[in-house]
């Protein structure tokens, strides 16, 4: 029977940072991972078209290159390379305008002047408050909720450094506060747009802190990718553990934790056991780990009916493809964009957003695309060409199409059979083309990657969501992911939850594992402590 300190069940990048950490306090780590490759949504792969690497999931990562945990593993030692596209983000209107984040603050805000007076200034001053707030923001953001020790004192920083009006913002709804932010779309888009990449309506609380996040983020450390492929990224986390004696399985999934006198003592896999003597640190989904690694009897009721009321992000269709040239986009940016947004206006991305909640597969749907060619050249032939994605979101449960009727569009039903992902990759194919005139001519190979496919190459994106459960206030902070939590710990001593489920959520920033790891420690030590005296 194998025996380790602690076992971390998923390779994800919470998983994998976790087991640094705990590598780090001189702990034995072995992290299971039930795929044949490590990384869970932060991977890439070859198979779209030969010469063309694509991310198979995730692929900017401006939470990971923010992040103090994730930036003091210095993967940079390990082989990790980051690259950046000339410009960060950049907002696609359809009259052909642009909104554009610069790497260089100055050029970002001359370009916003240009659209509407003020506007320059006003994302200057915003930058300013960033500079003063933003790293105390961020590490408040990614401590354990309520913010205990290092947390408390960072939001005291915060507000004496006048962060106040600042963390007022980032509470705001991305509509009200772009919309007194500024003047011109451009501006209010680039900021909007980043707030779409959580489920939260433009018009509820929380989807200003989504965008100025992003967004302020973006404008300072950039939205960097790994060379060579988000692949990369885990590789370098998995080079790092191994070197410091840690152990990944791949090909070996968790199917329980044994739980003794309410204390995780071992976890079980198809073939064997593995007794932990310190922790197990689950990076699995919440409504995975309560009720299925670790059976009700070993849970308090009150969890059971808590976790009855978890509420999934929405579901995802990825589309990814090689093109035999750049986008042709209609006034193409000068310093072209890693990552543009596709959607009309507030009103169009709202119009989507809202149709997705209501279950209905949206008509013009918002779209995250990525130019991973122009972000990194080594990732497309040296003949040229772009390995592109763009993604939307979909319903988790369709009722229906709110493009049904029309003649000019395939109706989705809603079951992601191969009819449907054609269908639903034609209307996105549409969106860009309305953009880029001559975009559907250049692609060579086409991939759909619907919630079925999502959810079998890594069983956290259940049915295709991409952020461990909705990214809402009700279900953040001491509510994540149920109420009464918002800490790693779980009602079973000695384990962990180190997914995205917990909070902070979504994103690869590694909090959720660097909060696991580190509340793992911190128990052991207590215990230690405890058993001398
Ligand atoms: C399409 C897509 C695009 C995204 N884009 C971005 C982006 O650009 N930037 C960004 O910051 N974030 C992005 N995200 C979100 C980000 O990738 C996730 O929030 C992040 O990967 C979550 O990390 P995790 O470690 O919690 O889980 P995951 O990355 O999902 O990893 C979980 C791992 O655990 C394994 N596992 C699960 N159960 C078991 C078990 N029982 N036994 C063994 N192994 C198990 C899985 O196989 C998987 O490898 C994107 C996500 C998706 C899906």
């Amino acid at each position: 029977m194998a025996t380790t300190d602690a076992v971390v069940i998923g390779s994800g990048p919470n998983g994998l940072v976790a087991a640094n950490l705990l590598v780090d306090a001189g702990w034995s780590v072995v992290v299971l991972e039930e795929q044949q490759t490590p990384g869970g949504a932060v991977h890439s792969d070859s198979s779209v078209a030969d010469g063309y690497v694509h991310d198979t999931f995730s692929s900017f990562y401006p939470l990971a290159a923010g992040s103090p945990t994730i930036c003091g593993l210095r993967l940079e030692e390990h082989g990790l390379e980051w690259v950046h596209a000339p410009s960060v983000v950049a907002h696609s209107f359809p009259d052909g305008r642009w909104g554009v984040l610069h790497r260089d603050r100055g050029e970002t805000a001359a370009g916003l002047e240009e659209q509407a007076a003020g506007d320059g200034d006003a994302w200057l001053a915003l930058c300013d408050t960033w500079d003063r707030v933003g790293d105390a923001v961020i590490t408040s953001l990614l401590s354990p909720f309520p913010p205990v020790r290092g947390g408390a004192g960072m939001a005291r920083h915060v507000l004496r450094a006048g962060g106040l009006e600042m963390v007022r913002q980032m509470i705001m709804p991305a509509r009200t506060l772009t919309e007194r932010l500024f003047r011109g779309e451009a501006a209010r888009m680039l900021v909007a747009g980043n707030a779409a990449h959580a489920d939260i309506s433009f018009e509820s609380p929380g989807s200003g802190a989504m965008g100025l996040l992003l967004v302020l983020l973006g404008q300072t450390v950039g939205f960097p990718v790994p060379r060579g492929g988000a692949g990369q990224l885990s590789g370098a986390m998995v080079r790092r553990l191994e070197s410091k004696g840690g152990q990944v399985v791949l090909g070996e999934r968790a199917e329980g934790v044994r739980v003794e006198g309410g204390r995780a003592v071992a976890v079980r896999t198809a073939s064997r056991e593995i007794t932990v003597g310190r922790a197990v640190l689950a990076d699995v989904s919440a409504p995975a780990l309560y009720g299925g690694l670790v059976s009700w009897e070993q849970l308090p009721s009150r969890l059971r009916h808590r976790m009855g009321r978890f509420e999934w992000d929405p579901s995802t269709v990825k589309v990814d493809w090689a093109l035999d040239g750049p986008v042709p986009w209609t006034n193409a940016p000068q310093a072209a964009p890693g990552t543009v947004h596709i959607g009309d206006s507030l009103d169009d991305v709202t119009l989507s957003g809202s149709q997705v909640a209501a279950g209905l597969v949206p008509e013009r749907p918002f779209m995250l695309v990525g130019q991973m060619g122009v972000a990194d050249p080594s990732r497309v032939p040296p003949s040229g060409g772009e390995a592109l994605w763009a993604y939307t979101h979909v319903p988790q449960q369709v009722r229906g199409d709110a493009a049904a009727g029309r003649d000019d569009v395939r109706e989705v039903r809603g079951t992601w059979d191969e009819g449907d992902l054609e269908a639903m990759a034609e209307r996105m194919e549409a969106r860009i083309e309305s953009r880029a005139p001559g975009f559907r001519d250049r692609i060579t190979a086409r991939r759909v990657l619907g919630p079925h496919q999502l959810e079998s190459m890594d069983r956290n994106l259940v049915g295709g969501a991409i952020n461990g459960g909705t990214a809402n206030l009700q279900q953040q902070l001491i509510f994540r992911p149920v109420a009464g939590s918002g800490r790693p710990e779980t009602p079973v001593k000695g384990l962990y939850l180190a997914s995205a489920s917990a909070h902070p959520g979504g994103g690869v920033h590694g909090a959720c594992g660097a909060n696991a790891a580190r509340a793992a420690l911190w128990h052991d030590k207590t215990r230690n402590l405890w058993r001398r005296t």
